[in-house]
């Protein structure tokens, strides 16, 4: 079968079967269970940005399958509505202050001014990390709208044709450094190929495996999420439709004859993506343990925070870690600005997606894979942290950058939908034996 895959995966010294083995049976299934909780399913996000790059997006839900179901108010946790733990702590300081203080006008005074300048320096403080990141986070802009992903799977859309293409289009050549040489091609498919990337370098050939790894991933969801072929008419009966697996568009996207011998190369991709993800969480993991994951349901968050705990044991064992050190060495710091610059590109060509399920999952995606890049090449996570979230440098004690809460929910549904695709790739190669 030509999705039996071999060997090991370029440019890390992992082997495909061992991702089979960690993914499939300790990974994907404690992640499928993590990711229905409270913390991790609503992600906030806005759905209506103006497409920076072109007017004329055109929209192609083809069927109604791909609309985003809004989310309920009463659904959303209260913790999740502006109540963020850190916060909490601040009110309750604050008000042990004011009771102290016995002109109760001043007291008022005082109050609102600090609250004035946490406000402020939170702003500066979220400018300043804004300046490592590799995406753009959006939830804390005018427009953005709590979703609620498990009622908005990620599946066959119908989106295709022109718009989508242009979007792959763009991110490929205009985004993906070298390929952008070669321009003048008629089709910007032929020149998405193995052989022009031996000639690149180590960063730039990441940069092109994850982008087409998060490519690979996508379609499989789709291949894997399917409207069932003989009943695809848009007054279908079942008014949420019937979905499966459908192999022959799984053969047709991934198979060496349709694809000019690419197919093997592109799912290898998406293995690529997967093990740079995992190290960015393995690199990150006491942070992610120090994490409360806040939603305002005591016991909901203390299970969240030992399914997360246990997670991160697997992930820690895993034997064969992507190695980020020995990218940008030497006087590379040119090469790093433009690697930034490139995916942030590409995390606001999301908003000119044409359909807004893509759109929804394809920023999530790209919001989760520039965080994961943000934790390996920002400089911010270099040491090692404690319980409390401090690390040592010097004899000075500091504390560890942290992460904002939509950078954790993308990171691990990010890694999520990776980890899918690898499960869903096992059930395709059973159903090709
Ligand atoms: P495309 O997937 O559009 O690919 C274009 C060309 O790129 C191919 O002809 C091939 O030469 C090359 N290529 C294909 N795969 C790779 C790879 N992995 N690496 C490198 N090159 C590759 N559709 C849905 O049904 N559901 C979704 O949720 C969905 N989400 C999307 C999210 C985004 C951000 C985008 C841009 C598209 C999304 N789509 C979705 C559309 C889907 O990805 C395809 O574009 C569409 O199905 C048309 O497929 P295609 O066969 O024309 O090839």
């Amino acid at each position: 079968c030509f999705c039996e895959l071999k060997g090991t995966i370029d440019d890390c010294s992992c082997n495909v079967d061992t991702v089979d083995f960690y993914n499939n049976v300790k990974i994907y299934p404690r992640l499928k269970s993590l990711l229905t909780n409270n913390y991790f399913r609503f992600y906030k996000t806005n759905l209506h940005n103006e497409c920076p790059f072109w007017k004329d997006v055109e929209f192609q839900c083809a069927m109604k399958f791909c609309h985003v179901k809004p989310c309920k108010e009463q659904d959303i946790p209260l913790g999740l509505k502006g109540e963020e733990p850190h916060l909490k702590y601040i009110k309750e300081t604050q008000t042990i202050d004011c009771s102290e203080d016995l002109n109760k006008e001043l007291g008022f005074l005082n109050k609102s001014i600090s609250e004035k300048v946490h406000k402020e320096l939170k702003r500066w403080s979220e400018h300043d990390d804004a300046q490592d990141n590799f995406c753009i986070l959006d939830d804390h802009h005018e427009g953005a709208e709590y979703v609620d992903l498990l009622l908005n799977p990620e599946r066959f859309t119908g989106y295709q044709g022109k718009s989508a293409h242009r979007i792959w289009e763009t991110i490929y050549l205009e985004n993906c450094f070298k390929l952008q040489d070669s321009k003048s091609r008629s089709s910007f498919t032929s020149l998405i190929d193995s052989h022009s990337l031996r000639d690149v370098c180590l960063e730039e050939r990441v940069f092109y495996r994850m982008v087409s790894g998060l490519h690979t991933s996508i379609n499989i969801h789709l291949c894997a999420n399917y409207l069932q072929p003989e009943k695809n008419s848009l007054e279908f009966a079942s008014p949420n439709g019937v979905w499966g697996p459908n192999l022959k568009e799984f053969k047709r996207r991934f198979s060496p004859e349709t694809t000019e011998g690419q197919g093997d190369h592109w799912l290898r991709n998406l293995y690529f993506a997967y093990i740079v993800e995992l190290r960015a969480i393995a690199k990150v993991a006491q942070l992610l343990r120090n994490e409360e994951y806040y939603t305002g349901f005591d016991n909901e968050d203390k299970e969240v925070q030992l399914a997360v705990n246990d997670l991160l044991n697997v992930i820690e064992s895993f034997p064969s870690h992507f190695d980020e050190s020995i990218m940008f060495s030497g006087d590379s710091s040119k090469m790093k600005f433009e690697f930034r610059e490139k995916f942030l590109n590409i995390s606001r060509i999301m908003d000119c997606v044409g359909c807004d399920k893509c759109r929804l999952w394809g920023k999530l995606q790209t919001q989760g894979m520039g965080t994961a890049l943000k934790i390996l090449f920002s400089g911010k996570f270099e040491y090692d942290v404690d319980r409390s979230g401090f690390y040592v440098i010097n004899g000075t004690k500091k504390q560890q950058f942290k992460l904002q809460r939509t950078e954790i929910v993308s990171l691990f549904n990010a890694f999520g939908r990776l980890s899918n695709s690898i499960h869903s790739l096992e059930l395709f190669r059973n159903q090709l034996r």
